[in-house]
């Protein structure tokens, strides 16, 4: 039996001379009792991969058969999703405003309304964020449930980094569970990671049979370690956005470093313990041709030849050789 689909619309905010913003909500039910998970897309406006994986995951799910109700949030933002940028056009960073409020500006109410609904709706929340179009993410914060976060599968579990205003923090503090997955972005634009990592974490909450997807065990990280280069010039890594979510070795060079005369100078940051290549940041891509194996930091105050336009950094994320069950209930 098929689950039965509901959508509602819930409006935020005064537009002059046009209708409120809307914020769609949708909610499969399934033919027998069981839990309620939500999840939630699009609390950042530059994170549209996300989003998409939610479309796709609502339609995988319109064909399962499903205990309980799955209550889904495809665009949680709407006026930063228009924009494309991470803060909202109001200036405020929805994931720094929750638990937000009924009145007052845009985002708190953004905020008010989407944690409403899912306090009355549901008691676990998947917060789904991913990369944007030059940023690589690779792994899943926890927020106090280890084994409902790494239920998710596929990506290292970061603890113990919690932000004051993020929604998995309000969501936690209202009684319910929560993880914040961030998946894809920058040369991994399928949607499959986020798709199939919801499918487990709702196997896991019993919603749905079968057995969980992806590797059995993913790695637990307690300490995020950045480097950033400590002088101008152009910063070539040795390892490559098409790696981020691999692990490293230790003593891996971090990158060379090509001064302004050309001359070039090995980096001197290397993880000493094995890492994760987690993240990569590469703003202001002016040339699509330009190989993505290179980016700079302080650019803007640089005379370097071939540095215009690129502003970038980079992350290392140092991970704890612990291991992590994943499915802990089986
Ligand atoms: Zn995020």
């Amino acid at each position: 039996m098929k689950p039965e689909l509901h959508r509602w619309d819930v409006p935020v905010g005064r537009r002059v001379g046009s209708e409120p913003w809307k914020i769609r909500f949708v909610e499969l039910r399934g033919t027998q009792p069981g839990p309620a998970t939500a999840v939630v897309a699009g609390i950042f406006g530059d994170k549209p991969l996300g989003c998409l994986a939610v479309q796709a995951l609502a339609r995988r799910l319109q064909g399962l058969a499903l205990r309980g109700s799955v209550v889904l949030v495809p665009a949680a933002n709407p006026p930063a999703l228009e924009a494309g940028t991470r803060l909202s056009p109001d200036g405020l960073f929805l994931n720094r405003r929750f638990p937000g409020a009924p009145t007052g500006p845009l985002t708190d109410q953004i905020a008010h309304h989407v944690l409403a609904e899912l306090r009355a709706r549901a008691d676990a929340v998947v917060d789904l964020h991913s990369g944007t179009p030059t940023m690589a993410l690779h792994y899943t914060y926890d927020y106090g449930d280890r084994a409902f976060t790494a239920a998710f599968g596929y990506m290292p579990v970061i603890v113990g980094h919690p932000h004051e205003g993020q929604l998995s923090v309000a969501a936690t503090r209202a009684g319910m569970r929560s993880s914040l997955p961030e998946f894809g972005g920058g040369p991994f634009r399928d949607v499959r990671i986020g798709v199939e990592g919801c499918l487990n974490v709702l196997r896991y909450r019993g919603h749905l049979d079968g057995a969980p997807t992806g590797p059995s065990r993913v790695p637990l990280i307690e300490r995020i370690t950045f480097f950033s280069p400590s002088a101008t010039g152009i910063l070539r890594g040795s390892v490559t956005p098409d790696r981020v979510g691999e692990a490293i070795e230790p003593g891996v060079l971090a990158g060379s470093r090509t001064r302004r005369r050309g001359s070039e100078s090995r980096s001197s940051r290397s993880p000493s313990r094995p890492s994760f290549f987690s993240l990569i940041r590469a703003r202001g891509w002016s040339r699509p041709a330009r190989s993505p194996s290179w980016w700079a930091t302080r650019a803007a105050r640089s005379k370097c030849p071939g540095a215009d336009g690129l502003d970038a950094r980079r992350c290392r994320r140092e991970s704890a050789t612990v291991a992590l069950r994943r499915n802990l209930n089986t």
